[in-house]
């Protein structure tokens, strides 16, 4: 099917018609959310058994009757991975390029309200810190920065991206969400993915914890990456902050909603899902509704045999074994060696990092682990030309 270009730009507080955002709205999580907790035996096995699944099955796997099929879950859920995505992880660096912000989050350590060390690589220090990270292997990058769209501006954007993207396979961004334009100036300068979680669906909780600034916007940010694919970008990240809202399964069912929706909409693009568990992080935050593991791995299997065509990321906020653990049942890419401050690759750096990274080992740490689990490290999986 052809995606319809969608003009957001006119009305930035409602999602526009026709686009991936508008699914998202029109899902109805509610109804789907009773059924988790309806789902019956029976309803796990439809799900598990058929070849192409719903909302709804995704809902049963959520369920308490699959909590105790754990392991049937995994099971299934790696066979799919390895049939659709093979024994194979890209690795990725995330390069944070600011955490000066103009936006109050309450979960995140570079909120306005922190007084916190801040920092913004020059674009010189950009291309040094690229230097380092593809020392190490890294031939995918993810630019971070915080939202401050004057120090942290579009041409500031466009020339990092510039400097990076003659060394880099793949050039994502994760930062403020622009409009169409912004998106297409940067697929010129090289970019071809986009990083935009919602942060949490639940839009009451969004308002909660999204205090200040443009990022209160929910419908803006919603329809972000619907703008993104129009402008060009290839490869579209969406995801939850799991710990934000109570309940992690409605959530969960926002998430996979997206998720699908981008497939069907933009069907050309690449989507991928990250569902980080949060972590402390300056101004004294501490997660309020903490996601225990087993939920998690349900979680992800969940995911993967819903949606068996959908990348998942995993990031280094969970511990060295746990993701181990966790790759083999469906994980298609994660970050290794990271830093969440400024600068810190090519140099130690005194800047504050967006929050505490749990998986401290070094990239060639992270791809040994892989190849004896039997599974090969991907630095670089194509080329532009
Ligand atoms: S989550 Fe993003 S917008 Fe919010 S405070 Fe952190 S960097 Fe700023």
């Amino acid at each position: 099917m052809t995606s319809v270009p969608v003009a957001l730009e006119s009305r930035p507080d409602r999602v526009p018609e026709g686009s991936a955002a508008a699914d998202v709205v029109a899902t109805p999580v509610a109804e789907l959310r009773r059924f988790v907790d309806a789902a019956t035996d029976a309803d796990v096995d439809r799900a598990l058994q058929r070849g192409h699944r719903t909302l709804h099955d995704f809902a049963a796997l959520l369920s308490a009757p699959a909590a105790v099929r754990l392991e049937e879950l995994a099971r299934t859920a790696q066979r799919i991975t390895r049939a659709r995505f093979g024994a194979t992880v890209r690795l990725f660096s995330p390069l944070y390029l600011s955490n000066e912000c103009v936006s109050t989050c309450t979960y995140c350590g570079f909120s306005a309200g922190n007084d916190i060390a801040r920092r913004t690589l020059t674009v010189d220090e950009v291309r040094r810190e690229a230097a380092e990270l593809h020392q190490r292997g890294f031939r995918h990058i993810l630019l971070v920065a915080g939202e401050h769209a004057r120090i942290v501006s579009k041409s500031y954007l466009g020339e990092c991206v510039a400097a990076v993207a003659p060394r880099f396979a793949q050039v994502s961004v994760e930062v403020q969400v622009w409009d169409a334009d912004t998106y297409r100036r940067l697929v010129a300068e090289g970019c071809d993915g986009v990083v935009i979680y919602q942060e949490v669906y639940d839009e009451q909780t969004y308002a909660e914890v999204h205090l200040k600034g443009k990022k209160r916007n929910y419908a803006w940010r919603l329809s972000a990456p619907d703008r993104a694919a129009e402008a060009g970008m290839r490869r579209l990240g969406v995801g939850a902050l799991l710990g934000l809202h109570p309940d992690w399964r409605s959530e969960a069912i926002s998430v996979a909603a997206h998720a699908s929706a981008l497939m069907r909409r933009w069907w050309r693009c690449e989507v991928s899902v990250a569902l980080p568990r949060l972590r402390p992080a300056a101004g004294g935050y501490q997660p309020r509704d903490p996601l225990d593991d087993a939920s998690f791995v349900q979680l992800l299997c969940a995911l993967r045999i819903a949606l068996p065509d959908v990348g998942v990321t995993l990031s280094t906020r969970e511990p060295a074994q746990l993701r181990d653990g966790l790759v083999p049942l469906g994980i298609t890419s994660m970050s290794a060696g990271s830093h969440t401050e400024p600068g810190g690759y090519a140099e130690v750096s005194d800047s504050e990092p967006q929050f505490e990274i749990s998986d401290t080992r070094s990239p060639a740490e992270v791809a040994a682990a892989l190849r004896a689990a039997g599974l090969e490290p991907v630095w670089k999986d194509w080329q532009r030309v």
